[in-house]
């Protein structure tokens, strides 16, 4: 690993990864070669928890071209220099802000969206000019090895190197210094890499995860809203960092809300045979799932097989924030739901809680949205919709507080692995005397204009 690091610094330090040209053509060569192997891509994550091509081509690989089309259409124009103005202080003189990249950078990524959560970071290294080593997560084992060979048989180790591996590996890179690290996981490992980087004052990017509420006030659509809730819930059995991990419904469409919900449910038709659902993926999560359902507040599914990693889509009702599926994130197929009545109250529960990755909304109410949009903390989010501001690359995305820090997606993701260099740049020809020695009343009169 110490080699790799030396030899990505050498190379990094050659510039050779600084000029635009570079970078782009990195880019359109990683994207012509996930086009060549997208059939093998398809086939490696059906192994691991038989997620099936098209939801693999729409939730990641599709995301991942436009990422890339993104990225090269824009890099140029934001990478180059910046002019700004000067304040009168200065004057004459000019300003500027120079984007340039970090150095050695590391990403490691999590299993539930293998592919865009070690890409996405990937693409926005290259684009801002560095070098990357990359940690694909160990508990989906064919991505893991898949990318392992796109990457190290096709790029130079000096550039871009993947490592596989579990804890041992990554305890191991974070014991080496890099420029930059950025983590997709849990909060609690999340918690790990932080003190990692602090040793060499490495700047961290966290995506981490949490509870992320689905609110359904009085006067919402609650027919397209469920539809939208239940896609964004059970796409990938809910293994997804901003999947809806709750609901909070008022209590006069609670019952609507249920009938809704299960009409959806019959209707998507979510069977791991016919390719619309997917495993989960390994029996130490199948059975940490199916730990928090209580069976006696099932109001839809609750089947499972431990064995074949299947947990059927579970609706549960009468929950409160005492039961055991609230004390977690759930990440997997079990939707709780809660009724409140008094908005003020339940936004106050909200924020008592860790600040989460996302919050939905579902609402007709212009007043309770700009209340709830400006009173609760959380990363990011939707109006009447759910999961789908993911995709939007004009946007930041990223957590706060417990779900995270920093941001990434088009040209958030170049920021966060640049740095942006200030620079006062003065001619020679004229030297005002004002902030030399000896210092008078008259030249601290003359400063205090200025400033004031
Ligand atoms: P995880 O934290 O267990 O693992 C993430 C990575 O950290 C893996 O590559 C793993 O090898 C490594 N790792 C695990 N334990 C480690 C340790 N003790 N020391 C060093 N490295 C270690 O997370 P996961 O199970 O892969 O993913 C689930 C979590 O990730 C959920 O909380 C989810 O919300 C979150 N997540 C967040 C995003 C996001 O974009 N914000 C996306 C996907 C998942």
């Amino acid at each position: 690993m110490k080699e790799i690091i030396e030899i990505q610094r050498e190379f990094f330090n050659s510039n050779a990864t600084k000029s635009f040209d570079f970078r782009i053509s990195q880019l359109k060569k990683f994207k012509k070669l996930l086009k060549y192997n997208e059939e093998a891509i398809h086939t490696a994550i059906y192994k691991d928890f038989k997620r099936s091509s098209t939801e693999n081509y729409t939730a990641e690989i599709g995301l991942i071209y436009h990422e890339i089309n993104n990225c090269c259409k824009n890099l140029k124009k934001w990478g180059k220099r910046q002019k700004v103005k000067t304040n009168l202080l200065n004057m004459p003189a000019k300003s500027y802000i120079i984007p340039e990249p970090l150095g050695v950078t590391l990403i490691i990524g999590a299993w539930n969206y293998p592919y865009i959560l070690l890409f996405g970071p990937m693409i926005a290294a290259i684009s801002a000019g560095n070098t990357a080593v990359l940690k694909p997560s160990e508990l989906s084992l064919n991505t893991s090895s898949i990318i392992a060979k796109l990457i190290n048989e096709n790029f130079e180790p000096h550039f871009l190197k993947v490592i596989e591996g579990g804890i041992a590996e990554t305890t191991e890179l974070l014991n080496q210094k890099f420029d930059k690290i950025f983590f997709t996981g849990s909060p609690a490992v999340g918690k790990i890499v932080y003190q990692a980087a602090a040793k060499n004052l490495t700047p961290v990017t966290l995506e981490l995860g949490g509870k992320s509420p689905a609110i359904f006030t009085e006067d919402c659509n609650l027919k397209i809203g469920v539809k939208r809730l239940i896609w964004a819930k059970f796409l990938n059995a809910g293994q997804t960092c901003i999947a809806p991990d709750y609901v909070l419904v008022h209590e006069s469409q609670k019952e609507n809300f249920l009938k809704l919900a299960v009409d959806e449910l019959k209707k998507a038709q979510y069977s791991i045979e016919n390719d619309n659902y997917v495993q989960i993926i390994n029996r130490k999560n199948t059975q940490r799932i199916v730990d928090l359902i209580d069976s006696s507040k099932i109001y839809y599914g609750g089947n499972f097989n431990i064995e074949t990693r299947y947990i059927e889509p579970t609706l549960m009702t009468n929950i409160t924030f005492e039961d055991k599926v609230m004390q977690e994130e759930i990440f997997g197929p079990i939707l709780p739901i809660i009724s409140y009545t008094n908005l003020d109250e339940m936004i106050a529960k909200i924020k008592s809680l860790p600040k989460p990755l996302a919050l939905y909304l579902f609402t007709n109410n212009n007043f309770i949205k700009n209340k709830i949009l400006n009173e609760i903390s959380f990363g990011g989010g939707a109006v009447n919709d759910a999961v789908m501001h993911f995709t939007n690359s004009n946007m930041p995305f990223g957590g706060v507080g417990n779900s995270g820090t920093g941001s990434y997606h088009g040209k958030y993701g170049f920021n966060e692995f640049s740095h942006f260099k200030s620079i006062l740049s003065k001619p020679t020809f004229f030297e005002p005397p004002l902030k030399y020695s000896p210092y008078s009343k008259t030249k601290l009169n003359f400063i205090k204009k200025i400033f004031e």
